[in-house]
């Protein structure tokens, strides 16, 4: 299986996020991809490639203008107007407050174009995250080609990302740009299976109205988890998309018996849609040792999730996600490929 990884994801390096009352180090950080590929090399699962530059054409496809001409200034507006430390939003709007207006401020259009405090703009936010949708574009590519599956390694990663907000360490939608790249590039029908603990509220709000793009995604019960507002089992699209996103929310202490039989319903929803091929959002923060998550799943079962996910039989682009157990997350993530490989 061909990895897709580049150097560029050191350029997102945030100093501090805000979690539990406080500013702390960031969680999403240079080692975890590091520590992914370093443990992909070790166990030999492919040629490791640079991704191709794509231009800014797919990501327009997925997100608002607006919002992509806002994060490739951001950082030099707000270190003109605050000094050089990360730029964090402050406030949202609320019901009975208007959006009409794109607030001129760099600290208003931070608030209107997020939904955290936990994803900071840094000098280098904008490259890393193009190179990230690079690497999703150019594992899409490798599908195209004939390949039975690839690994897009993105950092930053993207599922929290909608078509015009940032947020949950997302700034591009990674999985959502490949899957519009593999449609607009002759596939009739993708979906896209999000494992990772946290919804993709990103993407279900990009593929809401989209009856050729299946959603389907495991988490943890909104109700308890990030991102609270997104990921309800009542979710299940509009319009043309009405019936096609489904949600399987799972209770904090899951582990891999009850995951295993979400999972089976997920699978049997996306063969019975027939897609041509698969995006897989690959999270690994369901893992037991993760810092912020509280699933219970072992780093064996994750050879047993590549195994499932083989099962549905699909051509497969994996696109990493969250997981931040960094000591661990190398040795979870190649378990899942090695179980796809080898199931
Ligand atoms: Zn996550």
């Amino acid at each position: 299986m061909i990895v897709i990884y580049s150097e560029e994801h050191r350029l997102q390096s945030g100093r501090s996020e805000l979690n539990d009352g406080q500013l702390v180090p960031c969680y999403e950080k240079p080692e975890r991809a590091d520590i992914v590929r370093s443990r992909l090399e070790a166990v030999g699962i492919g040629p490791i490639l640079a991704p191709e530059a794509h231009g800014p054409a797919p990501l327009e496809r997925v997100h608002d203008a607006g919002y992509l001409g806002f994060l490739q200034t951001a950082w030099t507006e707000w270190v003109a107007e605050h000094g050089d430390w990360d730029a964090l939003p402050l406030n949202w709007v609320a019901p009975g407050m208007h959006r009409r207006v794109v607030p001129r401020s760099i600290d208003g259009r931070l608030g209107y174009y997020s939904f955290d405090a936990g994803t900071p703009i840094t000098a280098g936010t904008w490259r890393a995250a193009t190179a990230a949708a690079d690497s999703a574009l150019t594992g899409a590519d490798r599908l195209r080609a004939g390949d039975r599956s690839a690994f897009a390694l993105c950092r930053p990663p993207g599922h929290h990302a909608g078509r015009a907000f940032y947020g949950g360490y997302c700034f591009l939608n990674n999985a959502a740009i490949a899957a519009q790249s593999l449609r607009d590039n002759g596939a009739a029908r993708v979906a896209v299976l999000d494992v990772d603990y946290h919804h993709g509220n990103g993407t279900q709000e990009i593929l809401w109205e989209r009856g050729d793009v299946l959603f389907v995604s495991l988490h943890a019960d909104p109700a308890d988890e990030f991102p609270y507002f997104s990921g309800h089992a009542d979710e299940t699209g509009a319009g043309a998309g009405e019936g096609f996103n489904l949600n399987l929310p799972l209770p904090w202490g899951t582990d891999w018996a009850a995951y295993a039989e979400a999972l089976a319903v997920a699978a049997a929803r996306i063969r019975a849609f027939a897609p041509d091929a698969l995006v897989v959002s690959l999270g690994a923060d369901t893992y037991g040792g993760d810092p912020i998550s509280r699933f219970r799943l072992l780093s064996e079962d994750f050879l047993r999730m590549g195994a499932a996910l083989a099962g549905i039989g699909l051509p497969t682009l994996f696109v990493m996600e969250g997981g931040y157990a960094v000591a661990d997350l190398g040795v979870n993530v190649a378990n899942v490929l090695t179980g796809f490989e080898n199931a």
